[in-house]
């Protein structure tokens, strides 16, 4: 039998140093909120794979529809003919998009691959090049989803030259901003939306400009809600200057955020969304959805891939849509959502531990604590972090001791929660608790 030592050595030779882990044991199983590794422990998954597996690992109803899906036909391919699996999905989705004029889908395999998508269409509709990005934004490691990515240095460090036309706007973080938590919303949104018109009229002008690509949440930016009112902003902007908004709910979609899309929460409507992750519960799906009049002026072959839309994956989909309703799955966020935010704000009222903690946010279960770097010497005054200090990935690491994955984001001291949808109370406390014990460990 091979044990995780020689394994790892065998990873460590053959795997590409490109990648990061949060773990070097391996992974060989997958059950709801646990996940069992080959040194034999079990771990509370509050990663889902980066907000993937959002209803838990192997879903008995996904899993079977994958598996029943592959005894009929794995692989379709949409240049060929439409599957079932696609159409069907397309059903699915339709009465769940948060604005009816959604009505055009294009599926393909990673997020990545639908933010370039999204980028492609933007531009060869309107045939204007300029995208405008968010500051801390991550749309994904392909050269134009890398080009708009502005969350940390490395991902595009050595890569150059990336996608050109590409303009970075402010997103309402107060990190951004050098300011505090707890800063005045309002005047943070209006100073965003300020320099969002001031570069429309000083770097890109609108007739330049095809589009406003935003996360509603910021992801791998620091889970960060974009304020309902920034984004209604970008929506009057998009429309006075003639631009496309393209929304990134890769990450913040299928449930994530208590809604079915966090864009709900500020009732706006986007042109173009881009989903995955969730959407198929770990199969490799995405989607760009848009409106039948905006793709009616693609011309046919433009778009495409090889296993672009698979069968297996939306046969899954499907399974995840119907679990949605059946399991009543926003419920649980809301549920749960509400005791993990009760628990870790009363960790930040903590008269010890609490100091420690910068800030408690986000939206349904997206959720992320920042913690308050100790300054000294090696005190970075524009990201405000010690930079040896690594507070958050201490954090992270005593949380796998104790048996749980827990993920870190942002250059900022921020780990995030991205537990099962629908993770059970027990579970969830469960976490809570490694959590409270890591943090007092790292901190106290
Ligand atoms: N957009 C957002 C908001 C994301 O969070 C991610 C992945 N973390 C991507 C795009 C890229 O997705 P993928 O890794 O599937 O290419």
């Amino acid at each position: 039998s091979i044990t995780t030592a020689p394994l790892l050595d065998f990873a460590q030779r053959h795997v590409t140093k490109g990648l990061n882990h949060l773990t070097e044991d391996v992974m060989v199983k997958g059950e709801g909120s646990w996940v069992t590794m080959q040194s034999g422990r079990k771990l509370l998954d509050f990663t889902c794979g980066i907000g993937v597996t959002n209803l838990g690992h192997c879903h008995p109803k996904v899993s079977k529809a994958a598996a029943d899906q592959c005894l009929n036909l794995v692989h379709g391919q949409c240049s060929i003919a439409y599957h079932e699996p696609y159409l069907r999905l397309i059903e699915r989705l339709l009465p769940i998009m948060p604005h009816p004029s959604l009505d055009s889908f294009y599926f393909v395999n990673s997020g990545s691959e639908a933010v370039e998508g999204a980028l492609k269409m933007v531009r060869g509709i309107t045939r204007k090049q300029n995208i405008i990005t968010m500051q801390g934004a991550y749309h994904g490691r392909t050269f134009g989803a890398m080009a708009i990515t502005k969350s940390k240095t490395v991902y595009a460090h050595g890569f150059a030259p990336l996608m050109p036309g590409v303009v970075t706007a402010p997103f309402p973080y107060w990190h951004h901003f050098n300011a505090e938590p707890g800063v005045n919303e309002t005047e943070l949104v209006n100073a965003s939306l300020y320099q969002v018109e001031l570069l429309l009229s000083q770097q890109t002008a609108p007739t330049d400009t095809a589009a406003i690509i935003i996360e509603p949440v910021l992801g791998e930016g620091g889970y960060v809600p974009a304020p309902p009112a920034f984004l209604q902003g970008l929506r009057t902007i998009c429309d006075k200057h003639g631009l496309l908004l393209i929304i990134d709910e890769v990450q913040s979609g299928f449930g994530r955020t208590g809604r079915m899309f966090s864009i709900e929460y500020s009732g706006v409507r986007p042109d173009i969304m881009v989903i995955a992750k969730g959407l198929a519960n770990g199969f490799p799906l995405s989607a760009v959805v848009s409106t039948k009049e905006l793709t009616d002026k693609l011309k046919p072959g433009t778009m495409g891939g090889t296993y672009a839309g698979n069968a297996v994956s939306c046969a899954a989909a499907i399974a995840v849509a119907d679990a949605f309703k059946e399991e009543n799955i926003l419920d649980n966020v809301k549920a749960r959502s509400t005791e993990l935010f009760r628990e870790l704000k009363a960790l930040e009222a903590d008269s010890t531990v609490g100091q420690h903690i910068l800030e408690v946010r986000g939206q349904g279960l997206m959720v992320a604590v920042e913690f308050a770097s100790p300054s000294h010497s090696t005190f970075d005054p524009v990201i405000k972090k010690d930079t040896t200090a690594n507070l958050a990935m201490k954090v992270s690491k005593r949380c796998l001791e104790k048996g749980m994955l827990l993920l870190t984001t942002s250059v900022y001291e921020t780990v995030r929660f991205i537990p099962p949808l629908n993770i059970s109370a027990k579970d969830l406390a469960r976490g809570i608790a490694i959590f409270k014990e890591a943090v007092e460990e790292v901190v106290g």
